[in-house]
């Protein structure tokens, strides 16, 4: 049985007639650059987060440096973010020429370790990064408390965390200054190419945010600050818009899946709860660790985590009975060529090391079949068991 790790045509087949349309109707009006279909989606998406502002841009990597931007990062200062996370949240602070610090991560969720954080603090810190990895919020009580306390921006990279509940229901990209999301084709909500939003409670924000948008230009051709050309295209917008209407669906079998996994992986005897750290057992369950009653998103599982000794070869396995898996992320940035100049101790980040050693994706997407799902968990415990 053949177990891709995404599968978009099997997402695709089920709205083709409404996408085909739309996009022909985008093409039939020749408008393709911030019409109605960017402002239908940033009005929806900052109604369905329950925040005050949205702004379209070209990608998740912009929406992270366009916040930067817009919390006025410059050379030399200082931004604190986790050293596990998909590139993109330390480029964009290099890329400003500042520099990055790296917090090591929770065992249970790999985020942002809050207890990491003041210790790297100082006089140039200037903002922080929390990363909704994997679906589920960062412990952002404890990281904005920090945050009021030494007067720093929080920005949020929830590029893997649309609509996101945290503790009381607040929705990640609200939780922070500014809330960064990305519609990369295989994030929850994912367009036809490249992009992303901004969003904010903050009005003076979503000003210079959409300002900074359209090369800093305010009006047209007068520039006062210097932005660049992050503008979310029309024709992704449009994607978006026909696809937002069944996120909550797909969210929703992303999380029955995982919980499949989850009742499966301890039916088998490979682990018997969620959330252990230290290899007692032969798989190492995630756990969402906001579940309640109360809380619908308390994770949307865009991944998948399992942790596993032997996890190269348990791969190699995997790829022979045509599982598709990946490895978020192999390579945490204190280990990253480009960041040698910072001289980081390894030994700083355990878990971080940890994790890319041994952690796998498995397949997660909403269209999984529960014979797929037994299939993986069963070929595992082949190998494992
Ligand atoms: C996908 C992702 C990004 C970057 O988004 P793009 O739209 O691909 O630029 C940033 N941060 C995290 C955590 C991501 O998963």
């Amino acid at each position: 049985m053949k177990v891709p790790l995404l599968d978009l045509k099997a997402q695709y087949r089920t709205i083709k007639e409404e996408i085909d349309k739309k996009l022909i109707a985008v093409a039939e009006s020749q408008y393709f650059i911030l019409g109605k279909e960017v402002q239908e989606l940033e009005k929806t998406i900052a109604e369905y987060i329950n925040c005050k502002f949205a702004v379209g841009v070209s990608s998740g990597t912009d929406a992270l440096l366009i916040a930067l931007m817009a919390v006025d990062i410059k050379p030399g200062d200082e931004v604190i973010i986790p050293t596990y996370s998909f590139f993109s949240t330390a480029g964009v602070v290099a890329r400003l020429n500042a520099t990055p610090v790296f917090t090591d991560v929770d065992p249970v969720t790999f985020n942002m370790l809050p207890s990491d954080i003041e210790k790297k603090i100082t006089k140039k810190t200037k903002a922080l990064i929390p990363v909704h990895l994997y679906g589920q919020s960062a412990e952002m009580d404890e990281i904005n408390a920090i945050a009021k306390k030494h007067n720093l921006f929080v920005i949020e990279d929830g590029a893997q965390a649309i609509g996101v509940d945290y503790k009381d229901g607040r929705r990640a990209g609200t939780l922070g200054h500014i809330g960064c999301f990305s519609f990369f084709p295989s994030k929850n909500l994912g367009c036809f190419g490249d992009g992303g939003m901004v969003t904010t409670n903050d009005e003076e924000l979503y000003n210079k945010l959409k300002i900074l948008r359209v090369h800093g230009s305010k009006p047209k051709y007068y520039h006062k600050i210097i932005g660049g050309n992050f503008r979310l295209d029309e024709i992704q917008a449009a994607v978006l818009n026909v696809k937002f209407p069944h996120l909550d669906k797909w969210s929703e079998k992303r999380r029955q899946n995982a919980n499949l996994y989850t009742e499966l992986f301890i039916k088998s005897g490979l682990a018997t709860k969620e959330g252990l750290t230290d290899y007692s057992e032969k798989v190492l369950l995630p756990k969402p660790v906001y579940k309640s009653d109360k809380l619908k998103n308390y994770h949307i599982y865009n991944q998948y985590v399992i942790r596993v000794k032997n996890r190269d070869k348990l791969r190699d396995f995997l790829k022979e009975k045509e599982i598709g898996n990946e490895v978020y992320y192999p390579v945490p940035f204190h280990r990253q060529e480009c960041f040698t100049y910072l001289n980081c101790q390894d030994s700083d980040y355990p878990v971080s090391n940890d994790a890319s050693e041994n952690s796998i994706a498995l397949p997660i997407y909403p269209e999984l079949t529960n014979e797929q799902i037994s299939f993986v968990v069963d070929s595992i415990k082949q190998f494992l068991g």
